[in-house]
């Protein structure tokens, strides 16, 4: 029954740290998953709710484990943060940003400009910034009191590190959220929008999309809301030990990529 509903995927969208590597290491698998979705030609997008690099820079990061995905297949969610602010502001549109590169370049393409100062803004967008200042925080802070959008790339509490888990944008996002009293407009998962977003981009109907991924409260849950299949991997932050106690049930747990791929081959394969 398994292997029935495995066969209705037509496209895949992975998730990438926790499903592809952890930190700079390979997860076993995944290099082989995702030469034999490019050779099959089976449609997928690789999705992640880290904001700090753009896609090229995960190209390259992939690379260097000898994972080849061009940068046109890497989603994240400064590009749908763009996508969504594109949607709902004037061409040009000045912005307040907290975050990294990934989230820079993703809003100066899309037109808008970034201003040094609150002054002028209309909107206030925070992603993860690892150099983050209390002058940040304050400008932030002011403008979103004095009436800008107050949008986020994504909510996670944490980032998992080999040091173990540091705060994510989601800390960040709390310190504005109890300096103002205002809650932000999440764009990542598990919002259905960005997941919704990529579904578009892969131009098939959500229900044959499958969304893969190693957390509960993101990848499983976002996936459910959007109305896709849902695949938890427990090669990254849950454990069999979370999932039995968790409330939230994907479609299918495999160990690891190369668990999936064993189990698409032979549904493809099977009559
Ligand atoms: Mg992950």
């Amino acid at each position: 029954m398994e292997k029935e509903r495995l066969k209705e995927v037509q496209g895949w969208i992975l998730d990438m740290d926790g499903v592809l590597y952890r930190d700079t290491q390979p997860i076993t698998g995944a290099k082989e998953l995702l030469e034999f979705l490019q050779e099959h030609r089976i449609p997928f997008l690789l999705l992640t709710n880290n904001s700090t690099l753009t896609p090229e820079q995960y190209e390259s990061k992939l690379a260097g484990m000898g994972i080849r995905v061009p940068a046109s297949r890497i989603l994240t969610s400064s590009l749908a943060t763009a996508a969504y602010l594109k949607e709902r502001l004037p061409a040009g549109a000045q912005l307040y940003v907290i975050g990294e590169d990934g989230l820079r370049q993703a809003l100066r393409q899309a037109g808008f400009r970034i201003m040094a100062s609150r002054d002028g803004c209309t909107a206030v967008v925070v992603g993860l910034d690892r150099s983050l200042t209390f002058a940040q925080l304050k400008e932030a802070a002011l403008a979103i009191r004095a009436g800008a959008a107050f949008i986020a790339t994504n909510a996670d509490r944490t980032l998992p590190t080999p040091e173990g888990e540091i705060p994510g944008n989601g800390a960040i996002l709390a310190a504005l959220e109890v300096a103002t009293g205002i809650s932000p407009v999440v764009v990542g998962k598990p919002e259905p929008r960005i997941l919704l977003w990529a579904v578009q981009q892969l131009g098939l109907p959500a229900q044959a999309v499958a969304c893969v991924g190693d957390r509960l409260e993101t990848d499983v849950v976002g996936g459910r809301r959007a109305g896709l299949l849902t695949v938890l991997l427990l090669c990254g932050v849950t454990t069999a030990e979370h999932l039995a106690s968790a409330s939230a049930a994907p479609d299918f747990v495999f160990p690891d990529p190369q668990a999936l791929l064993i189990a698409i081959a032979s549904a493809r394969s099977g009559s």
